[in-house]
């Protein structure tokens, strides 16, 4: 394993960390003409379709420097469901059309990418997915409706998991793209969530939307494969800017400590957080990298997603308790961490969804 990176990579990462510090984040919402001016929008799209062409790797670290340099773990999160989850899985399952209609537009941030796949009767099995897409002679009807869809309220491009057959089978699903002007397409804001507020979710329905074959990602009924594809993309590269803000609250937290009078207990529960933050990032690391090699397991973008997130969780609670009374007040930007942080459980798949893909392969190599 090599993790090291090319010049032009280095200077990405640097330049991550600078963009962070003259940053303007109005009103909470995410800035996609700065997303896409920065060239954060399309970082590992093609570099022939407008994108910035990196690998996932520098990608990771590019999105943990933006977190570590003060942006909101929410944009954040809205920039990588937007990417990694949305154009991703046209840039790597779309046709040449399909690409060059999104991919440019997309990356600029001219247009706004969502996945859609949860569904109010839950989102951990895919298995269940009650959205329809059906052949009328023409083309294809969609019917059904998304939940929890991060970017949905202004999302121009909506990427959404459809059952295209009636059988329990691996082929009985197709991903579909629906622009947000389709007909029979409504969006309804979900207000008021606990933590990540700035991913403007959405409930998205479909009523009888009409569909061509030219809006079926490239192969229809095999849905399923990939979804699981862009679920890799999205458990090894999300959380990244996350992991990075966790950083930059450690280090508010022991600077407030130092100022006050450092002991043992608090210094042994800072370097228990620091080594965890530590074997947190190489996790990410390895399975960034891991996307780099072409490879296409499921099990690492699982740990990775489960450790991170539970670190994230673990240690910002952990943070708060040590600042005690200043948590308490507000102080020291953790007032909304830890909300984020739990949020962050749940979206990509909970924890037991990511156990279970560990576990169904050990005992196979594992
Ligand atoms: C911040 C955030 C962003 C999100 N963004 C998106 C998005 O962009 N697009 C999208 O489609 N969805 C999104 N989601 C939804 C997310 O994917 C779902 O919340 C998640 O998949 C869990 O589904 P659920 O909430 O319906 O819980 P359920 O599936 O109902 O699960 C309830 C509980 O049962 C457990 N459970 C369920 N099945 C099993 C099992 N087989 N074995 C063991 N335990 C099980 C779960 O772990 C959980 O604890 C987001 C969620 C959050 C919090």
């Amino acid at each position: 394993m090599d993790f090291g990176l090319t010049e032009r990579e280095e200077v990405l990462v640097a330049r991550a960390a600078t963009f962070a510090l003259g940053f303007s984040d109005i009103d909470g919402s995410p800035p996609w003409e700065q997303w896409g001016d920065g060239g954060w929008a399309g970082l590992c799209l093609p570099e022939e379709l407008g994108g910035g062409g990196y690998p996932a790797l520098a990608s990771v670290l590019a999105f943990e420097a933006l977190g570590r340099g003060g942006i909101d773990r929410g944009a954040l999160f809205a920039l990588g469901a937007h990417l990694f989850g949305c154009a991703m899985a046209v840039a790597n399952h779309g046709s040449a059309e399909q690409k060059a209609t999104w991919l440019p537009r997309l990356a600029s941030g001219a247009a706004v990418g969502a996945l859609g796949f949860s569904e109010a009767s839950g989102g951990s099995d895919l298995d269940a997915c009650g959205s329809k897409l059906v052949a009328d002679g023409i083309g294809y009807r969609l019917s059904g409706a998304k939940t929890c869809v991060t970017n949905g309220s202004i999302a121009d491009l909506f990427v959404v998991l459809a059952r295209s057959r009636e059988q329990r089978s691996p082929f009985a699903y197709s991903m579909v793209l629906l622009p947000r002007d389709t007909p029979g397409l409504t969006v309804t804001p979900i207000e008021g969530v606990r933590g990540l507020g700035a991913t403007m979710p959405a409930e998205v329905e479909f009523d009888d939307c009409p569909l061509a074959e030219s809006d079926l990602l490239r192969r229809s009924d095999l849905g399923m494969a990939q979804m699981l594809d862009i679920m890799r993309w999205e458990r090894s590269c999300i959380l990244a800017g996350s992991l990075g803000a966790l950083q930059a609250d450690f280090e508010r937290v022991v600077r407030h400590l130092s100022e006050r009078g450092r002991h043992q207990a608090t210094d042994h529960a800072l370097a228990r957080i620091a080594t965890r933050t530590e074997a947190a990032r190489w996790l990410m690391r390895q399975a960034a990298w891991r996307l780099d090699q072409g490879g296409n397991d499921l099990v690492q973008p699982s740990m990775s997603k489960l450790f991170l997130s539970e670190t994230i969780a673990e240690c910002t609670g952990e943070l708060r308790r040590l600042v005690a009374g200043a948590a308490w007040r507000g102080e020291l930007g953790l007032a909304d961490a830890l909300d984020d942080a739990l949020a962050l459980l749940s979206a990509s798949g909970t924890s037991e969804v990511q156990l279970n893909t560990i576990a169904s392969q050990i005992g196979s190599g594992l």
